[in-house]
């Protein structure tokens, strides 16, 4: 079973990967947008983990609800509004749980998926971080309990890195156009680093 605190560790670790990587994101969002994803996941994880440093949980709907409410509430641009979304999905699927299954926690991030494709009114394939969640959440959902979470990092990399190749349908880099092409998209970057930090702390733990 997944423990509330392993869902901390795991935003523990997705922040160190933020905060290292800030100035990686800001490059490229530079490139194709308007450069403050660095800035804004930045502040949204170390807002969030203040926040839940500060707080004792005992439902993991609460967790992330805290969470949704800080990227709600603290974070500009596109990604603050989405992430906010995603979490405050999982936050609504896991109301009143202690502890998780893995499916459970799929199923909770399935939910996170449908809510950035309405609130970004976004499919799979625009170059964007839904190129990242959906493909990792569908192994997830589909893999039942026990699996290996290096898979897990591997296609959150792999599909990060097939955006490269994508042209932007969504967002400030749609008007790039096919002068997109040939950058990876920032948001799926963030997003790689969300899942390689939840793989970190699965593997390290005995979650199954
Ligand atoms: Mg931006």
């Amino acid at each position: 079973m997944i423990r509330l605190e392993q869902l901390h560790e795991w935003l523990e670790k997705a922040n160190e990967k933020i905060q290292n990587n800030k100035e990686f994101l800001t490059q490229l969002d530079q490139a194709i947008g308007d450069g403050d994803h660095g800035i804004n996941m930045s502040r949204g994880f170390k807002e969030a983990i203040n926040k839940i440093r500060a707080s004792t949980y005992h439902d993991i709907g609460s967790f992330f609800q805290d969470v949704s409410m800080v990227f709600i509430a603290k974070v500009g641009g596109a990604s603050g509004p989405l992430y906010g979304t995603a979490f405050m999905k999982a936050a609504m699927a896991l109301k009143g749980k202690s502890v998780l299954t893995i499916q459970e926690l799929a199923f909770a991030l399935k939910e996170s998926v449908s809510g950035i494709k309405m609130r970004g009114n976004a499919q799979a394939g625009e170059k964007t971080m839904l190129d990242v969640w959906e493909p990792v959440v569908d192994y997830l959902a589909s893999s039942g309990d026990s699996f290996p979470w290096q898979e897990v990092r591997r296609i959150s990399l792999e599909q990060m890195e097939h955006t490269r190749q994508m042209e932007a349908r969504k967002g400030r880099a749609a008007y790039l156009g096919s002068r997109s092409v040939g950058h990876l998209d920032p948001g799926s970057v963030s997003s790689a680093y969300l899942f390689e930090a939840l793989a970190e702390t699965m593997e390290g733990s005995e979650a199954t």
